[in-house]
């Protein structure tokens, strides 16, 4: 827990440093949702014009008698194969991008990063399978 805390506080600080053009709290939160397309469109991409992944979606019916612990099991995520290396980077890079200005947000508004993200797990912990998202 430590670890986290400490981490997340460093990388808020270093992202602080950099909030020098975007300081505005509007520039920040419309580069925040430019990242997230951005993030959306690499993903996209790595469907359509590399092909390393394909989507194959359809409705996924689930018996009413399943056990809601069984559902991860049996729903699918529409994915089939794997990000290729360029692929990954590009993706990877792009998140890195997103959770800049998920720090920057934060930084901007006096919340700590990584009560955010403690706050999330306890929630999640809280609510277990019937916060499924
Ligand atoms: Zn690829």
């Amino acid at each position: 827990m430590i670890a986290l805390e400490e981490y997340c506080n460093a990388f808020q600080k270093t992202v602080g440093e950099y909030l020098v053009r975007h300081r505005s709290i509007l520039d920040t939160i419309t580069k925040y949702q430019e990242s997230c397309s951005r993030v959306n469109r690499a993903i996209a991409k790595s469907v359509t014009t590399c092909g390393c992944i394909s989507v194959s979606a359809a409705k996924q019916e689930l018996p009413a008698s399943m056990r809601i612990e069984d559902f991860k099991a049996s729903v699918s995520t529409h994915l089939k194969g794997e990000l290729c290396d360029t692929c990954r980077d590009i993706v990877s890079t792009e998140l890195g991008n997103n959770i800049f200005y998920v720090a920057a947000i934060c930084e901007l508004l006096g919340l700590e990063m990584h009560e955010v993200i403690n706050s999330e797990r306890d929630r999640l912990s809280t609510l277990g399978y019937f916060k499924m998202r």
